[in-house]
């Protein structure tokens, strides 16, 4: 008997049929009837069974004593040290000398129980997630085009296309199903041109028409100069832009200014001009297109303007909300959009609801019923850490991440901990580089033992169903911080004793008082994100829900695009063009560190490494951290491939074995981001990145920081 799931991995949010043997083996495939993946899985999906052992698993809670060593403790002296702590921090400092740092690998009812302990109930919004650090630029972009933090379609688009663009994305290795049905439709003939927009010759330039190997921060100008040619070659959608939208003339004023002479938008992004004609051409032509974009475009200080950037050629041409058409922003992890859903950021509150709105506060308060209200935006991911390096946050709870490997300039995030009153940190492994930081060690559910919900980058909601049983002592981290909300005397608002409790709370507040309500005379906007039709599932509907894509009408059906009605989530219903002006990183290179260092994912292995790790046919792939560099580059730093060689910037230095054939342009170099010093010394590329951040959306700038290579 096969339990329906969903994967724990990347925003594709693969269906998967898992089996238990009955000697204990986990059997993993596809599942056929989840419609984001028809019953594929990649290879690290494939693996899952083999991910699933107990070797290094947290099994019991710990406190560290006196003498720095950790102790095995029984749970509610752990829980009621650490609501202690927490309280007495915050009766000592406030409420915004405590903080949490949470994940996109949290299941909504975990982020959701976390997200009102601190927003509603502790009255902080610190409390930001790793997912700052990968889709943020995105949901900053959106909030300004479309009013919310929405993504207008789905993965049937892309097969609905005539033309894909792949911007700042490695969809091969980093959303292996989305690329496979890509693949198919063009080989198929449906699809005309794929046109892949990256600096690196990746796996997925390998079935592309086009690559636009980019140069490094220059997308701004590459997609100004595309709205100006679609203006000027008559590609322009005139009634769309008359009857929806604002901020035409400005937008386009400034990119004809910047970017209107094609030769020398292709000086500057460094591309050859009949490439980039071919591009401008090829989208000026299909009507249907889609821009499919990733952390190449997110992760950059100025990630939210290239988002707005690529919505502007959209808006312009009127392709959005119809078949085969639109931008879309595919997520890193299996349920950053869920986490967005329920406030995960610092800057949001629930239900897509705004901190700094006031009726949006008064609605989630008056429906939590909650004590204390943040009432401002919280610290996001880079400056919290600061605060807690620089004593202003004093008590910090981590949980299902590990920001000591995962953060830019991941040293000083060591120090911060190093310094920092009281650390905790709900993990289901005991050793990582975070945890050696810890005074307090929750173990948690992994995935097959936690049961939950997720939503994929296409707003698909899909159960994650427990198939294990628990290990050890390790319990459901919604469960944890209930407890510890209790113990620190908020009774009322965590009395739920299961997740189809807490799902229930979160689809009712998307529902309450949504689009009914006025502020000063002045309607407030329908929120999209509205799960109507699931306010009242019981527990056996919960068990049994199918994936679903919200909002979810009265009468429970899903939603397979948005925006089709032409009517977005700013008051007037209007989107927005927004104004970009390009600029280049903040950090430029110089004598002392020439090269441009880039990061991201290999094909087989996951973040830090704590479960894909444990595969051997997942290590097999790419077994040790390397350093992809140009041959006449290693030549000029005086290193060989193959030879271990050290990557320094300012911020710190890491080693890796040099290899070339990763397709990177010369004066780039890069770095996977998975290794840690769990798996090899001094392999932290987190050291070493710049912590320089987008101003609007906080996320950092992980594909540029001016580094230098030398031997080892
Ligand atoms: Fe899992 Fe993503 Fe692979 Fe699907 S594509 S099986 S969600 S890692």
């Amino acid at each position: 008997m096969s339990t329906a799931t969903t994967c724990p991995y990347c925003g594709v949010g693969c269906g998967v049929l898992a089996r238990v043997d009955a000697d204990g083996a986990v059997h993993v495939q596809g599942d056929p009837t989840h419609a984001s993946n028809f019953g594929r899985l990649c290879v690290k999906g494939a693996a899952l069974g083999e991910t699933v052992d107990l070797q290094g698993r947290l099994l019991h809670p710990m406190l560290r004593g006196s003498d720095g060593r950790l102790q095995r403790v029984e749970w509610g002296d752990a829980l009621d040290r650490v609501a202690r702590e927490f309280r007495r921090i915050i009766d000592e400092h406030g409420p915004d000398a405590v903080a949490f740092y949470v994940s996109g690998q949290l299941l909504i009812e975990d982020y959701y129980v976390v997200n009102k302990l601190a927003k509603g109930y502790i009255g902080t919004a610190n409390i930001d997630t790793n997912s700052r650090l990968c889709m943020s630029s995105a949901v900053a972009g959106h909030k300004r085009a479309f009013g919310e933090d929405v993504v207008p379609g789905c993965y049937e688009d892309l097969e609905q296309a005539e033309l894909v663009v792949l911007v700042g994305s490695n969809t091969a290795w980093c959303h292996p199903i989305v690329f496979q049905r890509i693949a198919k439709t063009r080989e198929a003939g449906a699809i005309k041109h794929v046109v892949v927009i990256d600096p690196r010759h990746t796996a997925t330039c390998e079935s592309a028409d086009l690559h636009l190997p980019v140069k490094p921060g220059t997308d701004v100008w590459l997609f100004n100069g595309l709205l100006a040619f679609l203006f000027q070659h008559g590609a322009m959608d005139a009634r769309f832009v008359d009857t929806h939208t604002e901020g035409f003339a400005k937008a386009l004023a400034v990119a004809e200014a910047e970017a209107g002479d094609p030769a020398e938008v292709a000086r500057i992004c460094g591309l050859q001009m009949s490439d980039l004609l071919t591009f401008y051409r090829w989208f000026a032509r299909c009507e249907r297109t889609v821009s499919l974009f990733s952390q190449g475009v997110n992760q950059s200080s100025s990630g939210t303007d290239k988002v707005n950037s690529i919505i502007n050629c959209h808006l312009l041409t009127g392709r959005i909300g119809k078949p085969g058409m639109g931008p879309f922003s595919i997520t890193g992890q299996p349920n950053a959009m869920g986490g967005r859903e329920v406030g995960g950021l610092a800057t949001m509150l629930a239900a897509h609801m705004e901190l700094d709105k006031p009726v949006h506060r008064d609605i989630v308060q008056s429906f939590w019923g909650s004590p204390c209200m943040a009432h401002r935006p919280g610290l996001k991911a880079v400056d919290l850490f600061d605060a807690i390096g620089e004593g202003r946050v004093k008590a910090v709870w981590i949980m299902a991440t590990n920001p000591v490997v995962s953060m830019p300039d991941a040293d000083c995030v060591k120090h911060a901990l190093a310094r920092c009153e009281w650390v905790v940190s709900s993990d289901i492994m005991t050793h990582t580089d975070t945890n050696a930081y810890a005074h307090a060690l929750l173990p948690a559910l992994g995935w097959g033992e936690k049961d939950g919900t997720v939503t994929n980058s296409e707003r698909c909601i899909s159960r994650q169903r427990a198939f294990l049983p628990a290990p050890g002592e390790a319990r459901a981290d919604w469960r944890v911080v209930c407890d510890v909300a209790r113990r620190m005397g908020y009774a009322q608002g965590f009395q739920f004793s299961a997740p189809h409790e807490i799902f229930l709370e979160h689809a009712r507040l998307t529902a309450f008082r949504n689009g009914d309500i006025e502020a000063d005379g002045v309607p407030v906007a329908r929120r999209m994100l509205n799960l109507d039709g699931l306010t009242h599932l019981n527990r056996e509907a919960y068990d049994a829900m199918t994936p679903v894509r919200w909002p979810v009408l009265a009468d429970g059906q899903g939603t397979t695009r948005l925006f089709s009605e032409g009517r977005y989530a700013h008051a007037d219903g209007r989107a927005r063009f927004v104004t970009v002006a390009s600029r280049m990183p903040l950090h430029a290179t110089d004598c002392e560190y020439p090269l441009v260092l880039n990061t991201g994912r290999v094909r087989d292995q996951w973040h830090t490494m704590t479960r894909t790790g444990k595969a051997p046919r997942l290590t097999g792939h790419t077994p040790e951290p390397f350093v992809d560099m140009h041959p006449h580059d290693a030549l000029r730093c005086g290193v060989r491939e193959g030879e271990l060689a050290r990557v320094c910037s300012r911020w710190g230095a890491m080693v890796a074995r040099v290899t070339h054939g990763g397709g990177i342009l010369a004066g780039n170099v890069f770095v996977p981001i998975h290794w840690n010093d769990q798996f090899a010394s001094d392999a932290r590329v987190g050291g070493v990145v710049n912590p320089v951040v987008d101003p609007i959306s906080g996320e950092p700038e992980f594909k540029h920081t001016p580094v230098r290579v030398e031997p080892f």
